[in-house]
């Protein structure tokens, strides 16, 4: 196959690069950079079935041949980036995914929508079941991201509907892994820097809000599983067990034999209270479920960080 992975120096879509380089395909990774990290994929530059092009899925370059699949993950995903670029994530899912689902058309392409838990903004259904149609506020911060999805969400499905376009859409909940960049504000990397330096962690609220958190590799299983079929309605994956934030800031303090305290810091506006996926679907549908446990994982991240941090030395 011949694969364009939009987004492909980010986190979540540097592993599928990887991923289907393993298994022989040929790879075209498009990112503008401004939250993708070059450093993700560097060590695939050399791969002849390799190739990435810097630009922005607003305005991308022609490609030359037929493509298969395009996996469209562009967007800041991260709070605290969304906050920072918020036309930016407003256009990615908007024109870019037009962009996006136009080549996908011309192509003959399959085309799969990195969608998330944020469409179910601050859910009154817990745990969500992909059936449930949110709580999000139109016009809170969030919004540029939260509606962004929505919106690219209904031009998927509306591609579908008009042109028949195989599709598929996955919601994404929490995910972390490496390649997590230190500073992007998110929970696991800001609480793992915060202990390994011993610094203060900052539990936003009172700590007692929930997420579930899902590691990289069995996140990018469930993705290409996905990927694999032609169910063109959305998919939540994500690792059903929940936890509050302070469990987690508990957990990570004494994984990395931090001394750290704990101070507590307004939540910030929109915040959702609880997040928990229902993933029955993707069970039946996949034969999938995530074998990675979260003490697991945050061991494999607390060893990357050390090395990222240069803390591995003592
Ligand atoms: N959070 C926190 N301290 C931090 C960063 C995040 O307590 O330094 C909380 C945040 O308020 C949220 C949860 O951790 O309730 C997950 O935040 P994250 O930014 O990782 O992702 P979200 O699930 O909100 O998109």
């Amino acid at each position: 196959m011949r694969i364009l992975i939009t987004g492909g120096a980010g986190f979540i879509g540097s592993y599928l690069v990887d991923y289907y380089l393993k298994t022989g395909d040929e790879v075209i990774a498009i990112d503008n950079l401004i939250t993708g990290k070059e450093e993700n994929i560097k060590h695939n530059l050399d791969n002849k079935n390799f190739r990435f092009i810097k630009c922005d899925v607003c305005a991308p370059p022609r490609i030359e041949g037929n493509i298969d699949l395009i996996l469209h993950f562009a967007s800041p995903a991260s709070p605290f980036d969304y906050l920072r670029y918020p036309i930016e994530t407003m256009k990615t899912a908007s024109i870019g995914t037009i962009n996006m689902l136009e080549i996908a058309l011309q192509n003959n392409a399959k085309f799969l929508l990195a969608s998330t838990s944020e469409v179910y903004g601050d859910p009154l259904i817990h745990p969500q079941v992909e059936e449930y149609w949110g709580n999000v506020n139109p016009i809170g911060v969030r919004s540029v991201y939260d509606e962004g999805k929505r919106f690219a969400e209904a031009l998927t499905i509306a591609y579908h509907r008009k042109y028949n376009l195989k599709i598929n859409i996955v919601r994404i909940f929490n995910t972390y892994g490496e390649r997590m960049r230190p500073g992007d504000g998110r929970v696991i990397p800001t609480f793992i820097e915060q202990a390994l330096k011993n610094e203060p962690i900052t539990i936003f609220g009172d700590g007692k809000q929930t997420r579930s958190f899902c590691y990289i590799s069995d996140l990018v299983e469930g993705i290409t599983r996905l990927a694999r079929t032609d169910y063109p309605l959305p998919l939540n994956l994500g690792n059903p067990r929940e936890f509050t934030i302070l469990e987690l800031a508990r957990k990570i303090k004494e994984l990395c034999n931090s001394n750290s305290e704990f101070v507590f810091k307004p939540l910030p506006e929109d915040d959702p209270h609880r997040r928990n996926p229902d993933i029955n679907k993707a069970k039946k549908l996949l034969n999938w479920e995530p074998r990675i446990e979260l003490e697991q994982g945050l061991k494999f991240v607390i060893e990357w960080f050390k090395k990222r941090l240069g803390l591995d030395r003592n």
